[in-house]
């Protein structure tokens, strides 16, 4: 499989914009999820360039070793597995996932953390650790963006990926996609900017008031 062309990398606004203090906040979390290429990394990284004080992501814990260019918080909270079984223990991780002996899961301590300072979790997250987001939290907003296959493959080519990937990404669009009608909100991610407005109206429209 070729790419025909290489995709124009969407034009952001790059002006990070205050938080209008008079709105109450309302503590809830935003899942955006869709099938790699999708834009899912690029849409959660432009809402928290546009209003730092009020989107952060939401990391996951996990017990696979840092690697030499990661750090504490990038891309995971990292801890070993005593701790991670700890936190099991006590109910701090709410879903966990285990893949060739390492462990990944979601803390309620860190979006509670997050909540403290009035900010809004981003998540990629699957239908099963929706399920359990919602079975914890009274808020959570769920949005599966998605785009045509051929537009995927395009920007998976532009985005670098090796071509191994490619096939293996395309291979699982397919079975993605089909996740969709159980989001709360489907946006297909055409133009950027456009995106962005949809996801700040949901969340607007849901309580959390308008920036
Ligand atoms: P994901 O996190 O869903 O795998 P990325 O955010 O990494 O996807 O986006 C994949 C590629 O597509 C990136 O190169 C990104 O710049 C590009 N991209 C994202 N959204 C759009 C869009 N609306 N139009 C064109 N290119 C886009």
């Amino acid at each position: 499989m070729t790419a025909t062309n290489t995709p124009q990398q969407p034009t952001l606004n790059q002006t990070p914009t205050a938080v209008n203090r008079n709105v109450p906040f309302v503590p809830q979390i935003v899942v955006i999820e869709g099938p790699s290429g999708a834009g899912k990394d690029t849409i959660i990284k432009e809402l928290i360039h546009r209003y730092p004080d009020r989107f952060a992501k939401l990391v996951s814990v996990a017990t696979r070793a840092m690697r030499p260019y990661e750090s504490e918080g990038h891309p995971y909270h990292f801890v070993d597995n005593p701790t991670f079984d700890a936190m099991v223990q006590s109910g701090d991780i709410f879903e966990f996932t285990i893949r060739h002996g390492e462990k990944r899961g979601m803390s309620e301590r860190y979006i509670n953390d997050l909540f403290a300072e009035h900010k809004i979790p981003l998540k990629d997250c699957d239908l099963v650790g929706v399920r359990a987001l919602k079975s914890r939290f009274n808020h959570v907003t769920t949005i599966f963006v998605t785009a045509d296959k051929a537009e995927i493959e395009r920007r998976l080519h532009g985005r670098g990926d090796a071509p191994d990937d490619i096939v293996r990404r395309l291979q699982d669009y397919d079975h993605c996609v089909l996740d969709a009608p159980h989001y709360d909100y489907v946006i297909n991610n055409v133009d950027l900017q456009k995106t962005i407005d949809k996801i700040l109206n949901i969340i607007y429209n849901k309580g959390y008031g308008k920036q």
